[in-house]
């Protein structure tokens, strides 16, 4: 299938707006007429534009308040219409959307409405264009595309069609397979787009949130596979009216809706297997069995002060790079990679960064693969010179331009530290960590849909609700990415104002994006016990928290004790228990976070957020977050 995007889907002027729609591999564009209003080149011009980025115009929109009017206002609305046909004439663009009619004015009546787009038919017939019919949610007499295609059908017109737009099919929950009946040749154009599951207004709803197929919560694989089957041969084309994709970079937003796009084919694909081939097969979503390792890159001073406190945190020095200044420490399944290099990327990103997680190793079925999954959703390759004995791990960027590696067990990939690193006996007693529990990634709030799009479509992950987190000078957002088994937990924050420890951190480290990596601890107060044995002093949290433990749930005062004792935060829910520990950060805000699950807790202790924050706040030197 083609892709297209409607011009009021991304920022810029037209111009800016078709470079980046071509640039991100478009088949086709919707011009919206505002978008040519403010334009100050002509129609020829817009026109020559397109065909020279190799853009098809799929459509001109939207034309409203034309169907059911009484006469002397029905006659007008026809010479409305010769006037965009002229216009449309000049653009080159064959196909005018027509929305149904809000107007007060306008009469109901199938055969009334079927009547006048047989007249506008026959007028488009003669200019060699064609007008589809789309019922909006909120139109006055037809809001459901069933209706829409009752009125296309009476027409009964070769030049006017229907077109379908899930989010005004889905917002009503209207089901999509009442679209399988509908002939595909009658259906003149799909638009999709997605959107969080709100109950508002539709109007509003429509106009302000309406995000990326999977960037929402609509059924939108559903009514794909429903448009799909009727054999429709159009494109699929996002009509996406969203603010924050309105103030984004152009090509940003225009390449999350091609990925967007071909992903959805892709679930398309997988859900209805007797469709015919929507486009070249990718290899299927990426299960991701654990996460391999965590590179920090790190220099001088500061990666002395990195090493001391793995050390105090149990890890030992397990291997030594054979040819680079780059160092691996373990403890249980964890591997922490410091990377001292001053060469590739661990350079630059110091140079950009600071001391800082530049990249992670995903452990996979088959990673070259899983390269060829991540390439075919538009995302990054990386690679860099190779030294001699040194292997070309799969790689791609990430969120903040970091790596995500693929290591796998079937090539030479799983022995990686035996191939690249001299391994030295440990120089440390364990402190009962067994394995990353999750990853905390920092971002700008407007880049949290592309990346939770970016994880979702190439991995087998779920994404959980959004989560407002109190820092006392803002809010952050916070979504979680996992998997089933727990084996990749990512949590996404997304900060809006610099004085929150998150926005703190993402200024510090000009734009680095993991701030805090939580390893798992087998038992977690002989954990923190250790730690103190080892001189590292975990995060001294507030009294107060510990009162209002004891009000709020019912523990024994024993367990208070020694949660109060270690500066251990606790939650639970029907499923386990859950408890953490912070070990202060570093100035830029970094840190490392230890998590004990008991039972089958799935939760990530959102509501002791704002206690530990504070407490972090007042541990950073106090000048380094400015206040209000
Ligand atoms: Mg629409
Ligand atoms: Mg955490």
């Amino acid at each position: 299938m083609k892709t297209s995007i409607a011009t009021v889907s991304i920022s810029g002027d037209l111009r800016e707006k078709l470079e980046a729609i071509a640039a991100a591999g478009f088949d086709g564009v919707e011009i919206f007429e505002n978008d040519f209003l403010a334009f100050d080149r002509s129609a020829a011009e817009v026109r020559s534009m397109a065909e020279d980025l190799g853009l098809a115009i799929t459509l001109f929109q939207p034309f409203r308040d034309f169907e059911g009017l009484p006469e002397p206002l029905r006659a007008k609305a026809f010479d409305r219409a010769e006037r965009k046909f002229d216009l449309m004439q000049a653009l080159g663009a064959p196909l005018l959307l027509v929305c149904s009619s809000v107007s007060p004015a306008a009469l109901g009546g199938i055969d009334r409405a079927a009547a006048d787009f047989r007249d506008l038919g026959e007028r488009a017939a003669q200019r060699g264009l064609r007008v589809g019919y789309e019922a909006l949610a909120w139109g006055r007499h037809v809001n459901d595309h069933r209706d829409a295609w009752e009125v296309v059908r009476r027409a009964d017109h070769p030049n006017i069609g229907l077109i379908l737009d899930s989010f005004h099919s889905l917002s009503r929950r209207i089901p999509s397979d009442t679209i399988r009946a509908i002939p595909g040749d009658k259906i003149f154009i799909v638009q999709v787009a997605d959107a969080p599951a709100f109950d508002m207004d539709l109007l509003y709803w429509s106009r302000h949130f309406r995000n990326m197929p999977g960037e929402g919560d609509l059924p939108v694989v559903d009514f794909a596979c429903a448009v799909a089957a009727t054999g429709y041969a159009g494109p699929l084309s996002l009509e996406i009216f969203n603010d924050q994709f309105r103030s984004g970079a152009p090509r940003t937003i225009a390449a999350d809706g091609h990925r967007s796009l071909v992903y959805l084919m892709d679930q398309m694909q997988t859900a209805e297997p007797a469709l015919p081939p929507l486009r070249p097969p990718l290899p299927p979503r990426v299960a991701v069995n654990g996460v391999s390792f965590v590179e920090f890159a790190a220099r001088d001073a500061e990666a002395e002060n990195l090493r001391r406190v793995l050390g105090q945190l149990g890890f030992s020095r397990l291997g030594r790079h054979r040819s680079k200044s780059v160092e691996r420490f373990g403890q249980g399944a964890i591997n922490i990679v410091v990377n001292s290099a001053r060469e590739g990327l661990a350079q630059a990103a110091y140079l950009a960064h600071g001391t800082s997680v530049y990249a992670m190793g995903l452990l996979v079925e088959d990673a070259a693969a899983t390269l060829e999954r991540a390439r075919a959703l538009d995302a990054q390759p990386f690679s860099q010179a190779v030294g001699a004995g040194e292997l070309d791990i799969p790689a791609i960027r990430g969120v903040g331009g970091g790596l995500i590696y693929f290591l796998d067990q079937t090539s030479e990939l799983a022995r990686v530290w035996d191939i690249e690193f001299d391994s030295l006996e440990p120089d440390q007693a364990d402190a009962g960590l067994t394995h990353i529990d999750h990853i905390a990634q920092t971002m700008n709030y407007d880049e949290m849909l592309t990346w939770i799009l970016f994880y979702r479509s190439i991995f087998v992950v779920n994404k959980g609700p959004l989560v407002d987190v109190i820092d006392p000078a803002g809010l952050v957002r916070s979504q979680v990415v996992e998997n089933q088994a727990g084996t990749l937990r990512l949590t996404l924050n997304g900060a809006e104002s610099h004085r929150t420890l998150a926005g703190h951190f993402i200024a510090e480290t000009f734009g680095s994006s993991v701030q805090h990596i939580a390893f798992a601890a087998r038992d977690i107060v002989r954990t923190a016990r250790a730690l103190a044995q080892n001189g590292l002093v975990s995060l001294p949290i507030s009294p107060n928290y510990y009162d209002d433990l004891a009000a709020r749930l019912d523990l024994a005062p024993e367990q208070l004790a020694t949660l109060k004792t270690h500066n251990l935060l606790y939650d639970r829910d029907g499923a386990g228990e859950y408890f953490q520990l912070y070990i202060p950060g570093f100035e830029d805000g970094f840190f490392f976070e230890i998590v004990e699950r008991r039972g089958a807790y799935a939760g990530y202790g959102a509501i002791n957020a704002p206690f530990r924050i504070a407490a972090q706040k007042r541990a950073i030197r106090p000048a380094a977050i400015p206040r209000r």
